[in-house]
């Protein structure tokens, strides 16, 4: 019998901070990672190309999973973009394109969210779900979707640290999103606690009263993600998650704030750490790849 070798796929997770690099098949097989600094996009994208020329066996497919926003609509004159992004420099770049006329393999492309949800999907916390969303809780807040068993878009895609919460009573520390002032992401983000605290989150001990309102802040963004989608799970990955104290009050608060009203899974299955930890990003970058070569979308 001929032994088949299997088919090794590229993946790209381009954030605003750095670039990783990665060729392989899955998580337990990564054959070379790279990182580069996020620079301008003739240098970063250069540097990217050259990572996968240098590589000498083939990749089937590149799956780039981006920051954004960004146009992911394969039907759309400018799919593979990064499109309005206040990053100077990168607004408006064909990322997909160049990196497909470079090294002239299929490109899949997507936002750096939804490649990290279907990198849960395909091995990790999201395995066997049809409807489910991934957030990071970081720099920024970003969630992914997916829902019915796809990547979701919708008219460009979902911008979910920007949903609107009320504030706590008593709480009078001003929120940071330069656009609301006051969205998920200017209150409960890794800079907002540090804004409204005066001090790093990492150093804001788990006694804190900041953790007690970062809790509730976060139930209220998830509780409006039931409410939308009646997802099967929440995965809740980034910086600020390494709390691991957060996630039972979490529950508890979204338990509250329902009163129940909707039927919930068992709420320590509902809201959950990624299993595939800060690979998620790039592991998601590899199962777009995949996809993208067996399912051709
Ligand atoms: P990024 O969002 O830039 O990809 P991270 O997910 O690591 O990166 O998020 C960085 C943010 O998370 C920073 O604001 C940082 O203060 C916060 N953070 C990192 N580690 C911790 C920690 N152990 N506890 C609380 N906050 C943390
Ligand atoms: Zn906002």
């Amino acid at each position: 019998m001929p032994s088949s070798k299997p088919l090794l796929f590229g993946a790209i997770e381009a954030g605003g901070t750095k670039f990783v690099c990665a060729i392989g098949t899955g998580p337990d097989d990564v054959r070379v990672l790279e990182r580069f600094p996020t620079t301008t996009p003739e240098e970063t994208l250069g540097r990217v190309i050259d990572f996968f020329q240098r590589h000498p066996e083939p990749i089937a497919a590149l799956g780039v999973g981006s920051f954004g926003p960004v146009d992911p609509n394969p039907s759309s004159p400018t799919y593979g973009y990064i499109t309005t992004t206040p990053k100077p420099g990168w607004a408006h770049i064909d990322v997909a394109g160049t990196l497909h006329r470079a090294l002239n393999v299929p490109v899949a492309f997507d936002t750096d969210v939804n490649a990290a949800a279907l990198g849960e999907h395909r091995w990790g916390a999201g395995r066997g779900l049809h409807t489910f969303v991934y957030l990071t809780i970081g720099t920024g807040i970003g969630g992914g979707i997916i829902a019915g068993g796809r990547r979701h878009h919708g008219h460009q895609h979902p911008e979910i640290g920007h949903l609107l919460v009320p504030r706590l009573p008593g709480d009078d520390r001003p929120g940071c999103c330069p656009f609301h002032g006051d969205c998920l992401e200017g209150l409960a983000s890794g800079p907002a606690l540090q804004a409204r605290w005066g001090r790093p989150a990492p150093e804001l001990p788990p006694d804190h009263v900041a953790w007690e309102q970062e809790a509730r802040y976060l139930a209220m963004g998830l509780v409006n993600l039931i409410l939308t989608l009646s997802p099967q799970r929440l995965i809740l990955g980034g910086g600020v998650m390494q709390q691991m104290h957060l996630f039972p009050r979490i529950r508890q608060y979204v338990v509250h704030y329902l009163n129940g009203y909707v039927s919930l899974p068992n709420p320590d299955t509902l809201i959950v750490p990624p299993m595939l930890g800060d690979r998620a990003g790039v592991l998601g970058a590899l199962a777009l790849a995949e996809e993208r070569f067996i399912k051709g979308y």
